[in-house]
């Protein structure tokens, strides 16, 4: 019996999250979402050798009539360049992609991002449809409509908000993502549980080992959930002016790491974006501990189950706490009253809080 889960986004940009097994071969569904005769499918060299096949085929089994293509990228953050954005929209056009084209976006998040840029550029915005193999991709990049490429100077500064039209997350793929890629996932399914539900996060506790084994139900209600979570907060706040920023938890740390170290996770070397956000968690609470807003025996415990999660919890040998902090300073997040940071303050809650204690965060990226 193949189980089906839907959240649903609701607010001006509405659309809905499908999560279940063997989604890709259910060529109807996909079909459902193509309002034209054109679609382009984007993903990268791991990820198409597996299931771009499954996608065509289903598509064209349900669609006949649909002209279709394939526009591969290599895997890798660093493929996620104006270049290869270009080269995109250049696939479309030799599509012959008109307004009611879908592109298909199948892969992680980088896929996703750069798939997603086109869509929003190509003729001023077409169909986006988002079909994530990665958890971190289908608990967080592929809901909420935020595509970018990078440039040199840093991550994502070039994208815009364009909200998919629809989601499809096949949980069987998760089966050929790598160990660490799915930990880093896990990253931001703990997120979800310590900032929002105290609740989710003992279930987390207790189903460490099932997520960790890729147990198919454990990483079902934990997509649910953390999508859940995504679409109610998406949907208030579609642009981050306010309320979307909680979900920045663990990030501010989290990016000085990933700035800090050059991106080097993106090439296996450094920590990868999961990972460098696990620690920002832990530093983010240990923060909160140190203002006096979250009891020390919380921040133990997130540590403790990130720790079983097989995810890092400190700072990576090598960078330096002043140059962190700097880093931190030039953070999108940063406002005209100072360091801006999402602060614990226990498990299931958190606030935003600006002009935080220099003093204190410089502490904190000291002794943790
Ligand atoms: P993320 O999804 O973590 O934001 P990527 O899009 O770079 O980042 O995906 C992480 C890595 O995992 C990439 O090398 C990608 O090709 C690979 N990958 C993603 N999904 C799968 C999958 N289902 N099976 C095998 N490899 C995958
Ligand atoms: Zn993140």
């Amino acid at each position: 019996m193949n189980t089906v889960r839907t959240v649903k986004v609701g607010g001006d940009y509405h659309y809905t999250i499908a999560i279940g097994a063997d989604l890709l071969a259910d060529g109807a569904r996909l079909a459902h979402m193509l309002r034209g005769r054109h679609a382009l499918v984007v993903s990268d060299g791991n990820i198409a050798p597996l299931y771009a096949d499954r996608v065509e085929a289903a598509l064209r089994a349900a669609r006949p009539d649909l002209v279709l293509q394939r526009f591969v990228i290599p895997p890798g953050e660093q493929e996620k360049t104006l270049a290869r954005f270009g080269e995109c929209l250049e696939a479309l056009a030799s599509l012959g992609a008109t307004r009611d084209a879908t592109v298909l976006a199948l892969g992680g998040g980088v896929v996703g991002d750069l798939a997603g840029f086109a869509a929003a550029c190509w003729m001023r915005g077409i169909d986006c449809v988002q079909l994530p193999t990665s958890l971190l991709a289908m608990v967080d990049s592929s809901v909420g409509g935020k595509t970018a490429v990078d440039l040199p100077a840093g991550k994502n500064l070039v994208g815009a908000f364009h909200p998919p039209r629809a989601v499809i997350a096949d949980t069987s793929t998760l089966r050929t993502l790598p160990d660490r890629e799915l930990r880093a996932g896990l990253a931001e399914v703990v997120k979800y549980g310590a900032i929002f539900d105290a609740h989710f996060l003992h279930w987390i506790e207790g189903h460490a080992e099932a997520l960790l084994a890729r147990d198919e139900a454990a990483l079902a209600h934990a997509i649910a959930l953390s999508c859940e979570y995504k679409a109610d907060v998406v949907a208030r706040d579609p642009f981050e002016h306010g309320d979307r920023a909680m979900l920045n938890f663990g990030h501010t740390f989290g990016h000085a790491i990933e700035s800090e170290q050059g991106y080097a996770g993106t090439t296996g070397e450094g920590l990868n974006h999961g990972e460098a956000v696990a620690v920002g968690m832990v530093l983010a609470a240990r923060l909160a501990t140190a203002l006096g807003m979250a009891p020390t025996e919380d921040a133990d415990r997130l540590q403790a189950l990130l720790q079983r999660l097989g995810l890092p919890t400190a700072i990576p040998v090598g960078l330096a706490p002043e140059s962190l902090l700097a880093r931190m300073r030039l953070d999108k997040k940063a406002d005209a009253r100072g360091l801006r940071f999402v602060l614990w303050t226990g498990a299931g809650k958190a606030c935003i809080t600006s002009g935080v204690d220099e003093g204190a965060v410089l502490r904190v990226l000291t002794h943790g």
